[in-house]
């Protein structure tokens, strides 16, 4: 790409980010003037445009820019001189650089109307959590109290978590709902003990009927903002509040968690959400796209659905770049294109695992057919092995337990919980059984 796709390029995904007048107002005129030596210099109308993007927009245009040419570590904003433009009115002053899709947070629940059910896509890895979102959404504080939803980044936590509180808005307007990270919560914990208002930053939860608290791992070996949080979470839960809670994995493997809060945690419902199979990636992809009302052919999804495996947000955003393409250039990528646009986001697909590797290894480990390790057959010499697939699908690709009984042998999800513990104890005794296994992971990998 030359400097100036690459400007266009980003200047196209940031159209699809923010509202049009916000667009024409901020960066219609903007040009790249050069982009050197980890330097890109961009072009604008006028002073007030440069302080704009400079203030509110840097970090997400660095993103994007950085995203599409890795060199990029500096960005500068110069007025240019030979087109003086008339000043834009100036839009009410926010001190915060904020993402795009924040733009519409509601200051108050800070819930952005973005995260809705409707556009949550339900596969096997995530139907429990979307279940108990769903129905802690009818019935707060009477079905699952706390509702703790854990799994790895860009899967869908924060999504759920923001969709329960839109969904009890939408139904009383009069319940109190507040979502916060457990970071801010925990700047709150400190600057109220700086300031002495400890008491007033205790009353405001007081009031919350349904409190959401994101990233729970971060309260990990801070005590005092943990022994804070346990008197919010009592008074509340005492109250019949709902409290939904996530974090990157269970409670139980969060380390310096007090123990009363672990137990707390695990007093409620808890429900994972694995990584998403190849079928949910491709709807996921298709849903996404005919939002932003583009349409690409089915093995560009596939494409981009077999290469990235583990991340939503990921998948997403490779989609974006190619909506970009797609509206500046009114014609689909080729292949070519897709590898460069994607580069930084594409990894090695050969070394990664998938369900059919999975299966392809185990059967030809154990000289079994591949049919065997699907059905259901309860004979001995299957059994043992698909206990095995079902562990490596749980280890190398984190799929949920539904996901994992269902796709070996039709089976429910505690079957394939019980053959995951069982391998997992049997491996820290047995070291033939180690080995074995990893046999057939390097079959998987190669
Ligand atoms: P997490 O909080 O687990 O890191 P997020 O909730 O922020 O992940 O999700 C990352 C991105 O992927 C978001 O833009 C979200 O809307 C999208 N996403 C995640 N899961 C789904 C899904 N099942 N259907 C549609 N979009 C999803
Ligand atoms: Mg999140």
């Amino acid at each position: 790409m030359t400097q100036e796709e690459i400007w266009q390029s980003v200047l196209a995904q940031i159209q699809l980010n923010i509202s049009r007048a916000n667009f024409a107002t901020w960066f219609k005129d903007t040009r790249v003037l050069e982009i050197k030596e980890g330097q890109a210099v961009i072009l604008v109308p006028n002073s007030f445009a440069k302080e704009w993007l400079e203030n509110k927009y840097h970090k997400s245009i660095f993103k994007i820019l950085h995203g599409l040419n890795e060199g990029v570590r500096e960005i500068r904003y110069i007025v240019n001189k030979t087109e003086t433009k008339a000043l834009p009115k100036a839009p009410a002053i926010e001190t915060e650089q904020l993402e795009f899709q924040e733009f519409k947070v509601d200051k108050e629940t800070n819930l952005n109307p973005r995260y809705a059910f409707d556009n949550f896509i339900v596969g096997p890895f995530n139907e429990l959590a979307q279940a108990a979102a769903q129905a802690v959404s009818k019935k707060p504080g009477s079905v699952y109290n706390p509702l703790f939803l854990y799994g790895g980044v860009g899967l869908g936590k924060t999504h759920l978590l923001q969709a329960i509180g839109n969904e009890i808005l939408k139904n009383t307007v009069s319940k109190k709902i507040k979502y916060i990270s457990s970071e801010k919560f925990t700047s709150g914990v400190v600057s109220s003990i700086r300031n002495h208002e400890m008491e007033k930053f205790k009353a405001t939860y007081q009031e919350i009927d349904v409190l959401i608290i994101d990233d729970v791992q971060f309260l990990a070996g801070k005590e005092k903002t943990q022994e804070e949080f346990f008197h919010v979470f009592n008074s509340l839960y005492e109250k019949n509040k709902q409290i939904i809670i996530s974090s990157d994995r269970p409670p139980k493997s969060i380390s310096a968690l007090t123990e009363r809060l672990r137990s707390r945690f695990e007093g409620g419902m808890i429900a994972d959400i694995g990584y998403p199979d190849f079928e949910t990636r491709l709807a996921i992809l298709k849903a996404k796209a005919e939002e932003k009302k583009v349409i690409f052919q089915e093995n560009i999804y596939e494409y981009l659905a077999s290469n990235i495996q583990k991340n939503i947000r990921e998948l997403e955003g490779a989609l974006n770049r190619l909506v970009a393409y797609q509206k500046m250039n009114k014609q689909s990528p080729d292949l070519d294109s897709i590898k460069s646009l994607l580069k930084n986001i594409l990894f090695s697909p050969t070394k990664v695992a998938t369900p059919r590797k999975i299966i392809e290894a185990v059967a030809e480990f154990y000289d079994l057919k591949e049919k065997d390790l699907l059905d259901s057959c309860r004979k001995k010499e299957i059994v043992r092995p698909r206990q095995v697939a079902m562990y490596l699908f749980r280890e190398e690709l984190k799929s949920s337990f539904p996901f994992i009984g269902k796709k070996l042998g039709g089976k429910d999800h505690t079957t394939a919980i019980y053959a995951c513990e069982k391998i997992r104890k049997e491996l820290e005794k047995n070291q033939t059984f180690a080995e074995e296994i990893n046999l057939i992971k390097q079959k998987i990998f190669c």
